[in-house]
């Protein structure tokens, strides 16, 4: 019998957890209710858990009935601050948040997973089934690697999945090398002199100069980089002023910087410095930067990221299986735990994604015909890894 077939009868089992789940959002390192659900569940399953890991995280130890290698398989848990605009029975009961990343499925599937191989057990090794808090912004997958993940548990090769929304439901892609961006933030800080709005002669205005650094700083993709690496510089904030006829003494930009390479990253700080700096002098005014690495790239090491196309191909055939993806410039915590251990992260198609159910968007809901393929992906990835049934 295929896993998919046979992971048919945990699919109910799966739509009420992420049902439950969605209904119940938990933002970064608060997922105390979904932690104590995921753990109750896991031990449910006869499976051996350690809770309190990067405060809310849990991971689950399962045995094989022979003894081999430790293989991580990593769910994220936490939900975004958006309030949801959908009205069916399962939208969210916490005001201004939702599970809007479709982590509520993430978990969901990691779960039925758990059940499935902790009823089996027919592997030669032991799967570690890593559910982390603060994927959104906060960087929970850090915090857990900083809090021993891979000293507690001696995972050799770590997978990541996220579903996603655009490709075909039910389809894979990954590629080994880069898969999504790093994550930059930075803040400018512009300080002027205050002045009259009828007098900007007696000043020194912070807010042309403002202006004028928005639209400079794109030059750094344009004419820095090299056309051939890919960066994205975004300002996504400009604050100053409080009424009609003042200039503001202090104008303050924020943004990010996206990339592949850490030399990328070091190019654009580099040049936001050099251009602020410049642009300030240009209008006698001063500017201070912040610059702060958020996440590295999401990097798939080669066997791994071999492995991980090898289980998705032989799940849903190869005519489903996308093997050269572009990468996006979107970012992901898994490469905190990429860093730490060879490790692939795939893309699990989520269907069309029109508006209303794109990633991050207010209306979006976790596709639940995927639970299954998700849940089935990672059983097939355990065999692929640790052996299959003979072991
Ligand atoms: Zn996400
Ligand atoms: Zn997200």
């Amino acid at each position: 019998m295929s896993i998919l077939t046979e992971l048919q009868d945990l699919t109910g089992d799966m739509r009420g957890w992420r049902h439950h789940l969605h209904a119940h959002p938990e933002t970064a390192f608060e997922e105390h209710q979904t932690s104590k659900l995921v753990a109750e569940l896991l031990t449910s399953f006869g499976i051996e858990v350690h809770t309190g890991i990067a405060r809310t995280g849990v991971v689950g130890v399962i045995h094989g009935k022979a003894t081999g290698p430790w293989v991580g398989l990593r769910a994220d848990m936490d939900a975004l601050d958006v309030p949801e605009a959908n009205d069916f029975a399962h939208r969210s009961q916490h005001p201004g948040k939702m599970h809007a990343c479709g982590h509520d499925g993430h978990t969901a599937m990691l779960l039925g997973a758990a059940k499935y191989l902790a009823a089996k057990r027919d592997f030669a090794g032991t799967v570690a089934v890593i559910f982390q808090p603060a994927e959104e912004n906060e960087g929970g997958g850090r915090v857990m690697v900083e809090e021993g993940l891979f000293e507690r548990f001696p995972i050799e090769s770590v997978y990541g999945l996220h579903n996603w929304p655009g490709l075909a439901a039910g389809h894979l892609a990954i590629r080994p090398g880069p898969q999504m961006a790093s994550y930059d933030i930075f803040e400018i800080t512009l300080e002027g002199q205050g002045a009259h709005a009828a007098m900007p002669h007696l000043g020194r205005d912070s807010m042309v100069a403002a202006a004028q650094l928005v639209t400079a700083l794109q030059t750094i993709a344009s004419r820095d980089a090299n056309p051939l690496d890919a960066i994205v510089v975004s300002v996504t904030q400009i604050h100053g002023g409080d009424t009609w006829n003042v200039l503001p003494q202090q104008a303050v930009l924020r943004g990010t910087v996206r990339a592949f390479d850490a030399s990328v990253q070091d190019l654009a700080e580099r040049r936001i410095d050099e251009i602020a700096q410049g642009i300030a002098a240009t209008f006698g005014i001063k500017a201070r930067l912040r610059y702060e690495r958020r996440y590295p790239p999401t990097i798939n090491a080669r066997e791994p990221a071999r492995i991980a196309a090898a289980a998705a191909t032989a799940l849903v055939g190869a005519d489903k299986v996308d093997l050269d993806p572009r990468p996006s410039m979107g970012a992901e915590d898994f490469a905190f735990l990429q860093q730490a251990r060879p490790g692939a992260y795939i893309w699990l198609g989520a269907g069309p994604g029109q508006a209303g159910c794109m990633l991050h968007n207010p209306g979006y809901d976790f596709n639940d015909e995927i639970l299954n393929i998700g849940a089935a992906y990672w059983v097939e990835l355990v065999r692929q890894v640790l052996g299959g049934a003979d072991a």
